[in-house]
C-alpha cells in the first residue's frame, strides 16, 4: 500500500484534435508502472462494495490487490476467471463499480476498469477454458451478443453441448456497433478464443422467426432454448418526411461506420443532425463528426444537458471534439422533396411528472424553427424483433425492449423456453448467467441430479495464486 493517494493516476488519452478525423483508439493503456502507482491506492476494502456493484460480481479487489504486488499473470487469470469478455468490458463497461468505490468519497474512484485492462495487456490472458463432464442435454441460444454468450460460457462449463443462432454473420450483437474510437474490434475474437475447448457450437446467417422457431428447436431435439435477441429494431420518430432518403436509424449507421471505411453517409460535406440524448446518440453524433468532411453535427434532444440519459464524459468529450448540442427541442417535420433539405424543431417545455416521477415534456405552440441539413440520423430507442415468434410464447417487452420470460427464473410461457437480456454489456452478460443458472436448474431436475455452480472455468479448485491472506470476497451476494 502507497498511503492515501486521493487523486486517481491519470489515464493517457489522445488529445482532442485528432479526434474529429480518425477512429483510433481515446483512451490507451497505463503502463506498468502507471497500474501499481494506481492500484496501490486501493484500501483493500474488507466488504468491497465495487465487488458487490458489479453486476457479474468480478473480483475486482482480487485483481487490484494482484496488480498492487507487481503479479500482472495472476491478476489476468483471477479476471478471465469471472470474466467471459473481459477484454470487451476492461474497454466498455460503465464501471459501475467505481460509482460503489469508497475512494470516490474522498477523491477520485480507482481506476478499476482500465486495472482490468492493465491485467490482460500485462499478465498471461492467452488462456483456455475447461468443460466439466460432458451432459448429454443440449441447449440451443438464439441470439449471440453478450448475454447469449454468457449463457453459451456457463452452460458448457457445466457441460452442456451449446449451439448458437445468430441471425448476422458475425457475433457479438450490439457490441459491433461500439464505436472503434472505444473498442478496436478485436476485442470479442480475443475472449472468444478462450471457449476453444469448450462445446459451443456457432451458427450464424439463422434467424428465428423465419428459419426456425424457439418450439422447433425443441421438437429437434434441445432440451431447453434460450431466446437473447435484444433489442434492435429502431424506434420510429412518427413524423412526417422521416422516410425520405438520408434518413437512417443509429444502430445501421454505426454498422457502417465499423465495418466499411466511410459507413453509411459517405466521407462528403455532410449537414448531419442527430436525434435524441442517448449514449447511442453520443456515439452515432461522434462517429458522424469524423465521417463527415465539414464537421457541421447537431445533437437535438428534448430536454436540458444534464436530464441526458448519456453518460457525461461521452457529452463532455463530445462537446471537445466540436459536437453543437440543441436542447430542449423536438423534431417536428423533416424537411424535402427527394431527400432530406432541413429538419424543422419545435420547443419544449416541461410538463406534469409521469407515472414513474420523471417530468414529461409538451410542444410550445408557435415556437416553430428549421435547421438546415441534409442527413438526420435518429437515436431515439429500439425494441425487440419478435416477428415469426409464437404468441404462446408470451415475449412480449413489458419493462425492457427485450423480451424476457414472464416467470421469475425467466421461462417463458413455453415449458424449456427462456429469454431474458440486459441494459449494458454487462448487465446482459450477468442475465445470461442467470438464464444459464435457471437452465441448469430446470435440466438438472429434469434428469434427477442437482443443479450445479458454476465450476472453475480455468480449471483447479483455485485457480489463481491469490495474494496472502486473501480469502476473496468476504461475503456472497
Ligand atoms: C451503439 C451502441 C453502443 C453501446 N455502447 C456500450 C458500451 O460502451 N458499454 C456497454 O456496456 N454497453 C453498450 N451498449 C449496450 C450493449 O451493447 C447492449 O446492452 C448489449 O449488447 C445487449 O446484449 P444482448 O445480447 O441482450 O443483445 P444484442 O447485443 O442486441 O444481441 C442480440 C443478438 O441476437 C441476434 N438476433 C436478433 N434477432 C434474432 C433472431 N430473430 N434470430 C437470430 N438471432 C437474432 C442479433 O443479431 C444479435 O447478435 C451499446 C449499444 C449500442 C447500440
Ligand atoms: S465488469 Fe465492469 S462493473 Fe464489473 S468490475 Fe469490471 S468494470 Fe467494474
Ligand atoms: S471499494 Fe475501492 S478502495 Fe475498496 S477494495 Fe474496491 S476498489 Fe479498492
Amino acid at each position: 500500500m502507497g498511503g492515501f493517494r486521493y487523486v486517481r493516476t491519470p489515464i493517457p488519452e489522445d488529445p482532442g484534435e485528432g479526434r474529429k478525423t480518425g477512429f483510433d483508439e481515446i483512451l490507451h493503456a497505463y503502463t506498468k508502472e502507471e497500474a501499481v502507482l494506481e492500484a496501490q491506492r486501493c484500501l483493500e476494502c474488507a466488504m468491497p462494495f465495487c465487488v458487490q456493484a458489479c453486476p457479474i460480481t468480478q473480483d475486482c479487489r482480487g485483481y487490484i490487490m494482484l496488480i498492487a504486488q507487481e503479479r500482472f499473470d495472476d491478476a489476468a487469470r483471477l479476471t478471465i476467471r469471472d470474466n467471459a469478455l473481459a477484454t470487451v468490458l476492461c474497454k466498455t463497461c460503465y464501471h459501475y463499480c467505481e460509482e460503489d468505490c469508497v475512494m470516490g468519497g474522498r477523491g477520485t474512484p480507482i481506476a478499476i476498469r482500465h486495472l482490468k485492462r492493465a491485467a490482460l495487456e500485462f499478465g498471461k490472458s492467452e488462456l483456455l477454458y475447461v468443460a466439466s463432464a460432458p451432459r448429454d442435454q443440449r441447449v440451443a441460444i438464439v441470439g449471440g451478443g453478450p448475454t447469449g454468450l454468457a449463457a453459451a460460457w456457463e452452460l458448457s462449463l457445466r457441460g452442456y453441448p451449446v449451439t448458437v443462432y445468430e441471425e448476422q454473420k458475425f457475433l457479438g450483437g450490439q457490441i459491433e456497433t461500439i464505436p472503434r474510437y472505444h473498442l478496436e474490434g478485436t476485442e470479442l475474437d480475443t475472449d472468444l478464443a478462450r471457449f476453444r475447448n469448450l462445446d459451443v457450437t456457432f451458427v450464424g446467417d439463422k434467424k428465428a422467426g423465419v428459419d426456425f422457431t424457439p418450439e422447433s428447436l425443441l421438437a429437434d431435439g434441445y432440451r431447453a432454448v434460450f431466446v437473447a435477441i435484444g433489442a434492435s429494431d429502431p424506434r420510429a420518430l412518427g413524423i412526417p418526411g422521416e422516410h425520405l432518403p438520408g434518413v437512417f436509424p443509429a444502430l445501421p449507421f454505426l454498422l457502417a461506420a465499423n465495418k466499411g471505411p466511410d459507413g453509411l453517409i459517405g466521407r462528403k460535406n455532410r449537414r448531419v443532425v442527430v436525434i435524441g440524448g442517448g449514449d447511442v446518440a453520443l456515439d452515432a453524433a461522434r462517429s458522424a463528426l469524423r465521417l463527415s468532411e465539414s464537421k457541421d453535427v447537431t445533437v437535438v434532444y428534448r430536454r436540458a444537458k444534464e436530464a441526458m440519459p448519456a453518460g457525461s464524459e461521452e457529452v463532455g468529450e463530445g462537446e471537445g471534439e466540436g459536437l453543437r448540442f440543441v436542447l430542449e427541442r423536438a423534431p417536428v417535420r423533416v424537411l424535402g422533396t427527394r431527400q432530406v433539405e432541413g429538419i424543422v424543431l419545435q420547443r419544449v417545455d416541461v410538463g406534469p411528472p409521469d407515472a414513474t416521477g420523471r417530468p414529461t415534456t409538451v410542444l410550445v405552440e408557435g415556437t416553430e424553427e428549421t435547421l438546415r441539413c441534409d442527413t438526420v440520423i435518429v437515436a431515439v430507442g429500439e425494441l425487440a424483433d419478435l416477428t415469426g415468434f409464437p404468441k404462446e410464447l408470451n415475449l412480449s417487452p413489458v419493462d425492457h425492449p427485450w423480451p424476457q420470460g414472464k416467470r421469475p427464473d425467466w421461462m417463458s410461457d413455453v415449458e424449456g423456453v427462456f429469454a431474458a437480456g440486459g441494459k449494458s454489456v454487462v448487465y446482459a452478460m450477468a442475465a445470461g448467467s442467470k438464464a444459464a443458472e435457471a437452465i441448469d436448474a430446470y435440466l438438472s431436475k429434469k434428469a434427477g441430479k442437482a443443479s450445479t455452480p458454476r465450476p472453475d472455468p480455468l480449471g483447479g479448485s483455485k485457480s489463481p495464486p491469490l495474494p496472502d491472506g486473501y480469502g476473496g470476497p468476504t461475503w456472497q451476494l
